[in-house]
């Protein structure tokens, strides 16, 4: 019998297991409370559960740990990056970042991404699968481990798309927030989508706290397309009203990403389309200079983000530059993971 992921269950799935097992229900929030509190993931060391039942429970259950291949850290910003090895050999990324307030991090919620976005590293070593909900899980407990830290926020916006995992990344969201466990708001949580635009409706329903975050990067029909395959399945008409209705539904501002790249949407024009179409929506802006990717030739002008930033302030539209951090390190996402999966083909057993 294949053996039950454990830290992918919630309390209630981790009580009926047992109670199916014949063993007492209350048995479950003590071993919730070692993986999610004390963060011990070897039944034999939680201590105050009988040795039959450790014994049983290594039957029944499996813990997936995420072993570190590579751990980058940069020199000028303390940002670390993780490059995770799986339990099937897959790798994800993780990256971790140090603000005035504490610390942040980054999680991927899949081996690879099947968006294709021109400008992102992700999309360039390929899909593999989703992560599981205790995939996403560990990465932030196997990095606040290895760093010594509690981080105060999350953002989903590391390899994968999020609502092309919507089950998974919402069990993980519950996990990592649940009361009896982790016990982190999520309103410390941001989640970021290219626009699959039917999960935007469903996620409304869910009434979350969390910050959704909407990858935008141009407000034409055309040149969209061209840089994020999605839109010719979802297009920006419909993207907003999906915003829109997550607004209304939930009362969160929502943040819309936008990679400032040279000759491709940095224009004036593009500026004021951007204002246009933001108008009157309860929303911020989040410019992103675009990182390098090695395979693509975009480029950003550092000054020409800030300018882009004032025209949509003149015109009414909140908006910010995001810092660049760990730029030393590779820490744009996708970009060791592409690195260890071309070494691996090559026959290079270092990643
Ligand atoms: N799939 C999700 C989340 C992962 S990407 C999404 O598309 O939102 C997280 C953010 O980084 C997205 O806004 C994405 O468009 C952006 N991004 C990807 N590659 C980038 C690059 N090279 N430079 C700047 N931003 C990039």
């Amino acid at each position: 019998m294949e053996k039950v992921d454990i830290l992918s269950l919630d309390l209630s799935e981790l009580e009926d297991i047992l109670s199916a097992n014949g063993e007492k229900k209350f048995r479950a929030k003590q071993i919730f409370q070692w993986l999610h509190v004390k963060r011990v993931f070897d039944f034999d060391k939680m201590t105050d559960i009988s040795i039959q039942l450790r014994h049983r429970l290594k039957e029944i259950f499996c813990i997936n740990g995420l072993f570190v291949q590579k751990r980058l850290e940069s020199h000028i910003d303390n940002t670390v990056k993780y490059l995770y090895r799986l339990h099937d050999g897959n790798f994800v990324e993780t990256v971790l970042m140090e603000y005035s307030y504490g610390h942040s991090i980054c999680v991927s919620t899949q081996v690879g991404c099947k968006m294709g976005c021109r400008f992102c590293a992700s999309a360039i070593a390929g899909y593999v699968r989703s992560l599981e909900p205790s995939e996403i899980l560990m990465q932030v407990y196997e990095t606040e481990r290895d760093a010594g830290v509690r981080v105060s926020g999350i953002v989903l916006m590391g390899i994968g798309e999020p609502l092309d995992n919507y089950d998974n990344v919402l069990k993980f969201l519950r996990l990592v927030s649940d009361k009896n466990g982790n016990d982190l708001s999520l309103r410390h949580v941001s989640l970021s989508t290219c626009g699959i635009v039917p999960k935007i409706y469903q996620l409304a329903e869910e009434k979350l706290q969390l910050t959704l975050c909407i990858s935008l990067h141009s407000p034409d029909n055309d040149k969209r397309s061209e840089i994020m395959p999605v839109n010719r399945t979802y297009n920006i008409d419909e993207l907003i009203k999906a915003c829109r209705y997550y607004i209304d539904r939930t009362g969160r501002r929502i943040t819309f990403e936008y990679a400032v790249i040279n000759d491709v949407n940095s224009s004036d024009e593009d500026a004021d389309r951007l204002a246009a179409l933001l108008r009157g929506i309860n929303c911020h802006v989040n410019l992103i200079p675009v990182n390098k990717v090695k395979e693509r030739d975009y480029k950003t002008a550092r000054s020409g983000v800030a300018e882009f930033a004032k025209r949509l302030g003149r015109r009414g539209i909140n908006a910010t530059v995001r810092r660049t951090l760990g730029s030393d390190i590779e820490a744009a996402c996708g970009q060791l993971r592409r690195d260890a999966a071309e070494q691996s083909r090559n026959g290079g057993a270092d990643a």
